[in-house]
Parts: structure tokens; sequence; C-alpha cells
């Protein structure tokens, strides 16, 4: 790899023109870009998200991104994980290792989805419940009350 070490840059806004050896972090957009690092000057972009990336953000300023970065759309087709601002070599990917990771995106992302439905049917169902129950527990006490009304 030309480029063995990135230095994390936040922005508000990721550059148009990108310079290699760095890594820029939008948090508003949860976005990185960075120049592929094997020098072929690919701009890469990944995503932040639980279905796509993860950065993670260490206490010593240095930041690493989950799963590895394969850069199969692009010539290079280079292949590495950032760790720890560090660039690891991963070794090249064969079509069917391609082909696997594209397949492990799409079921993380069904998961995903499938998982903030899950979530969202929680929701829409809990407050509704827990209304109904303190409604009924409410009009049962009254009832009660008014029986013990003296008059
Ligand atoms: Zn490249």
């Amino acid at each position: 790899m030309k480029v063995q070490v990135l230095a994390p840059v936040y922005v508000e806004q990721l550059p148009d023109q990108l310079v290699e050896g760095r890594f820029y972090i939008c948090e508003e957009f949860a976005l990185t870009a960075h120049k592929c690092c094997c020098g072929c000057g690919e701009d890469v972009y990944n995503k932040l998200s639980p279905a796509k990336w993860q950065l993670t953000k260490n206490p010593d300023g240095t930041v690493s991104l989950y799963p590895s970065v394969g850069n199969w759309k692009y010539a290079c087709q280079s292949h590495y994980v950032i760790r720890n601002n560090r660039v690891i070599e991963a070794g090249p990917m064969g079509a069917k290792a391609i082909e696997a990771v594209k397949q492990q995106d799409l079921r993380a992302r069904d998961a995903f989805i499938a998982q903030m439905n899950a979530h969202a049917d929680e929701l829409a169902q809990q407050p509704v419940g827990w209304w109904a129950t303190l409604r009924a527990l409410g009009l049962q006490l009254l009832h009660r009350v008014r029986s013990l009304w003296p008059w």
C-alpha cells in the first residue's frame, strides 16, 4: 500500500478535492472519504451506518473503520482495513469473496431494516397498550370510588 497511515480530519462538508493520506469524517452526513490507499487517485466514500460501515473513534484520537474497504469497482481492486489510522492490506478479493461481501451487505441491510421495523412495531403498540391499561384501571377506580360515595 502506498498510503500506510491516514490522518483523520473532521469536516462539516467533504471537500471537492481530497488530499491523499487524509481520512475525512463528516459526522453530520455520516460519511467518510479518502483517496484510495493504493495511490491510484480514486476517491473512496464510505457511508456510516449500522448496515454499512462503522467508525470507531479511539481515546487516543485514532480511528478504525469496520468492515474492510474493498475497492472492487475501481481498476486497482484494492482491499484494506483501516485500524487505528493504519492501513492494513487485506489481500486481493476474488470474485467469490466480492460476491460474498455483497451478499453480506444485503443481509446486514435486511436485518437492520427488519430490526427497525420490529422496533417501530413495538413503539407503535407500547403507548396504546399502556394507555388502555391505565384508562381501564382509572375507570375501575372511579367506579369503586363512586360506589363508596355515601350520597
Ligand atoms: Zn486504488
